[in-house]
């Protein structure tokens, strides 16, 4: 049994079966454990530099030089101007958990310095060869001492140094031989190392920074101390990028919400980019916030149509004790306290801010063609080309929804969209004329035009909201479509009936009202004639007419048509300029998007031209941007489409009647009957059926947590409906 004990199984056969005795615990050597450790705090060499300029910091340097050779697996040179290190504290430097920041656990509470674990320096000695050149103030000469596993190698030698302290890692990772093989052959690590150090110089803008190659004489970046934030900017990230940034600020010092101060630099909707940069440094500390970036990015997908992802640099403060920097090996990602509310309150800053700011804003214009394969996979094509360009253009097959065709059973319409397909040369032509003659519109607004009654209407709104809903709506769960109308959500243990067509009519008309006057465009790719959209729509209007002859009514139908055309032509600048619905020569060339990545229902065009030209109040300015924001929410609210569903009951109506199928369905009598459906209008249907939910789960549900305030009336008219507590539910099946 003892010679057993002793000898620990061996690894190829550890059949627990056949022995009862456990294997021994050992303890392992210290080496192996600091080396294990080590390997988690430095991962990568630029994970080193971090630690090492973060020292350099620490120590208060106005200067800090960083040199790389072999993506820093040879070589990593920090140099700065910093107070140095005393003689005496040089043989316990590099031990592990030695410190000059912290002394007791109370301090972690209050700390302000960077480091404070005092690990850095012992790990990088275990995976690599750590060189210290340092000097303190008013010393004649500096010291310089090599590291091992943790010790001095030798007595410091005395050498000539200039203020501060230099370190030198060599060989990383030469004792983990797998670590180095991936990091040789992955992505050389400089990139990362020239991105951190941009970072730092963007908010330490007053400490001098560079960052090279060793041996180059060209720096990758190199700043000067003592600019503005956006000069540093400016130097490191290019002027392209500081052109479009806008600075914006935010706080809040409610203690049952959360206390901060956020300041910093986002871009506008001009600034073009496939990723996110996203430069946050919290208390001064350069850290990671994945649930922050991620809002911010929703927030920018959600406001702005173009699919680019934005430039921030936010600094924010909040009480040493809100931030829990402990939770990660590398301090990189923190949490925060309230970090909710936190996040929502920067949110809402920055929606603000991209709102208001449309100055300097170039409007794009995405051009409805008609190219139409199907349009479900254009989901998929459209994401995969939005992650490919970082600009979105907003293709959908609009050539079905429009229609002319009579003898259509249901009315629909027909494209005047012709076909996608043709050159996409003049496509770019007419999409380049027509952001001319958006930009240009745009500069011819009147921009001291004073529309208290439009602030009046967003009061309304905000003094209108139900605070019961609006808990709901931020923070519910999607769960699924009960029917046509109405989804089912979560919202802590309770289930809730919403109706989507309520929900998304409310949404649209608030958007509306906020985007006022700065509407991106959805641009027809042929303009559809206003008459013809008129008569569809009359087409199935009753309308009164004396006597009952029916070419009067034709008549009137075609009188009335005109009257509209007249009257929305007496309009047409004042729905361009205000509401971006674009008319010329009698026909609608424009929409505006009113929620990103959504497209209405072009089925509905036409319903909504009759509307706009009736339902509207044109003598009261108040009322009149209220009923044309409301017929624009009706029409861009997600109806049901209007075919049919052709899922269950609803294929009848797709079925070819016998005289249409005519001769091939008596030759073919044993076909079924399922199969003599209108296959193409079937697709058609079950398209705009699963379009539609694909919108209202990824387009409705994300912008009404980011934006609707529902109205007290929701409350009440059946909108929410409160259908199941999962509690009471749990406790019924517990029952069983
Ligand atoms: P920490 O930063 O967590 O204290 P480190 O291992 O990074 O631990 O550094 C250990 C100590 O070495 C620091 O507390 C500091 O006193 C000293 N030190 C390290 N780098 C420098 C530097 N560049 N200038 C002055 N002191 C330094
Ligand atoms: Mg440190």
């Amino acid at each position: 049994m003892e010679s057993r004990a002793s000898d620990p199984p061996s690894p190829t056969s550890p059949s627990p079966s056949r022995s009862s005795s456990p294997p021994r615990i050992r303890r392992l050597e210290a080496s192996v454990v600091n080396r294990i450790a080590a390997g988690e705090v430095i991962q990568r060499p630029s994970a080193a530099v971090k630690e090492l300029v973060e020292n350099s910091l620490d120590a208060a340097s106005t200067s800090v030089f960083v040199s790389v050779k072999d993506g820093g697996l040879k070589l990593l040179l920090v140099s700065d101007d910093g107070h140095g290190i005393r003689h005496e504290d040089l043989p316990i430097l590099c031990e592990r958990h030695t410190t000059s920041k912290l002394s007791k656990y109370e301090d972690l509470q209050t700390i302000k310095s960077m480091g404070f674990r005092g690990e850095a320096l012992a790990s990088m000695t275990y995976v690599g060869h750590v060189t210290v050149t340092t000097i303190t103030e008013g010393q004649l000469h500096g010291y310089r001492v090599s590291y091992r596993d943790g010790v001095m190698e030798h007595e410091p030698k005395p050498c000539a140094a200039v203020k501060g302290t230099q370190i030198m890692v060599e060989n990383l990772f030469y004792n983990m031989a797998a670590r180095r093989k991936t990091l040789q052959n992955s992505n050389d690590d400089y990139p990362k190392i020239v991105d951190l150090i941009s970072r730092f110089a963007v908010h330490y803008m007053n400490v001098n920074f560079s960052c090279r190659k060793y041996g180059s004489n060209r720096a990758d970046v190199h700043t000067v101390g003592g600019s503005s934030r956006l000069d540093a900017i400016r130097t490191v990230y290019g002027a392209s990028v500081a052109r479009d940034l806008m600075e914006i600020s935010v706080s809040d010092d409610n203690p049952t919400r959360s206390i901060f101060k956020m300041e910093g630099f986002i871009s506008n909707s001009n600034y073009l980019a496939k990723k996110t940069t996203m430069i946050l440094f919290i208390n001064d500390r350069l850290v990671d916030c994945t649930a922050l970036k991620r809002a911010v990015e929703l927030v920018y997908s959600a406001t702005l149509p173009k699919a680019s992802k934005p430039f921030i640099y936010m600094s924010i403060n909040l009480p040493s004790d809100h931030v829990d920097v402990n939770i990660h090996p590398t301090k990189r990602e923190v949490s925060l306290l309230n970090q909710d509310s936190l996040i929502d309150t920067i949110q809402s800053a920055i929606e603000a801010k991209l709102m208001s700011s449309n100055s300097t804003r170039i409007f794009q214009t995405q051009v409805v063609s008609s190219s139409l394969p199907t349009q479900i996979s254009t989901r998929k094509d459209k994401e995969h080309s939005i992650a490919n360009s970082g600009v979105q253009s907003q293709k959908i097959p609009v050539n079905q929804m429009v229609r002319t065709d009579s003898r259509d059973p249901f009315g629909r319409l027909h494209s005047y969209w012709k076909d996608g397909s043709q050159s996409s040369k003049q496509e770019k032509k007419s999409d380049l004329a027509s952001m001319r003659s958006v930009v240009v519109a745009r500069r011819n607004w009147k921009e001291n035009t004073d529309f208290t009654s439009l602030d009046q209407l967003v009061r309304e709104i905000d003094s209108n909201v139900h605070p019961g809903l609006l808990d709901i709506v931020k923070d519910c769960t999607y769960i699924g479509l009960a029917d046509e109308v109405f989804a089912v959500l979560q919202y802590n243990t309770y289930l809730y009936l919403v109706n989507v067509v309520n929900v998304s009519k409310e949404l649209m008309y608030q958007q509306v009202l906020r985007r006022f006057s700065k509407f991106n465009a959805i641009q027809l790719s042929e303009p559809a004639p206003l008459q013809d959209l008129l008569l569809m729509a009359l087409r199935d209007e009753e309308l009164e007419t004396r006597g009952d002859e029916t070419e009067t009514n034709d008549d009137l139908k075609e009188k009335i048509a005109l009257m509209n055309i007249e009257l929305l032509k007496e309009k047409e600048d004042m729905l361009e300029d205000y509401f971006g619905i674009k008319m010329e020569d009698g026909s609608l060339i424009r929409l505006p998007v009113v929620l990103d990545q959504y497209i209405p229902d072009m089925d509905r065009i036409p319903e909504f031209l009759l509307s706009l030209a009736n339902d509207v109040d044109w003598d009261d300015e108040r009322e009149c941007f209220q009923t044309v924001s409301a017929v624009l929410a009706n029409f861009y609210a997600m109806h049901p489409p209007i075919l049919p569903n052709p899922s269950g009951d609803g294929i009848r109506y797709y079925r070819k009647n016998r005289e249409e199928v005519g001769l091939e369905a008596e030759i073919l009598v044993d076909k079924s009957d399922e199969e003599q459906v209108d296959e193409e209008l079937v697709a058609e249907a079950e398209t705009a059926w699963s379009q539609r939910e694909w919108n209202i789960q990824h387009v409705l549900f994300p912008s009404m947590r980011l934006f609707l305030k529902p109205p007290k009336c929701m409350a009440t008219d059946g909108t929410f409906v409160q259908v199941a507590s999962l509690e009471k539910l749990y406790r019924v099946f517990e029952r069983c």
